[in-house]
């Protein structure tokens, strides 16, 4: 059964170049516009959530401490794909449990890896 993973991002770009790099490889690629918009379908049946930093409403960093808040979501792996690189960004998502950090423009073989080694594929 393919691993389903859940990518949050305000970009339409972004988020159809994570569909091409995942889709093929057999997972199921749900999407969110913004954090609020993730939180209402963020669910146990995720393997991973792919969260960009800077979106409206909530932001990637908002999201992932809702995320750490519910027992039921609060051990899935997370991994924000963003512009950022700072290293008190960076602090900031460690402190907060993110397991991994992919800087945009994205190399799709390179991130599907990431991705699978995250989701245990
Ligand atoms: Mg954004």
């Amino acid at each position: 059964m393919g691993k389903r993973v859940l990518c949050i991002d305000d970009s339409p770009t972004i988020r159809k170049l994570v569909h091409k790099a995942l889709d093929s490889a057999g997972y199921q690629v749900d999407d969110a516009e913004n954090g609020a918009q993730a939180l209402e379908v963020a669910s146990a049946d995720h393997d991973l959530f792919i969260v960009d930093v800077n979106m409206p409403e909530m932001d990637g960093f908002e999201f992932v401490e809702a995320v750490k808040a519910k027992p039921n979501l609060a051990g899935k792996p997370v991994v924000f794909l963003t512009t950022e690189s700072s290293d008190d960004k960076k602090a900031r998502g460690k402190a907060l449990g993110v397991n991994g950090w992919i800087v945009k423009p994205f190399e799709p073989e390179s991130f599907a890896k990431v991705v699978a080694m995250l989701t245990g594929n």
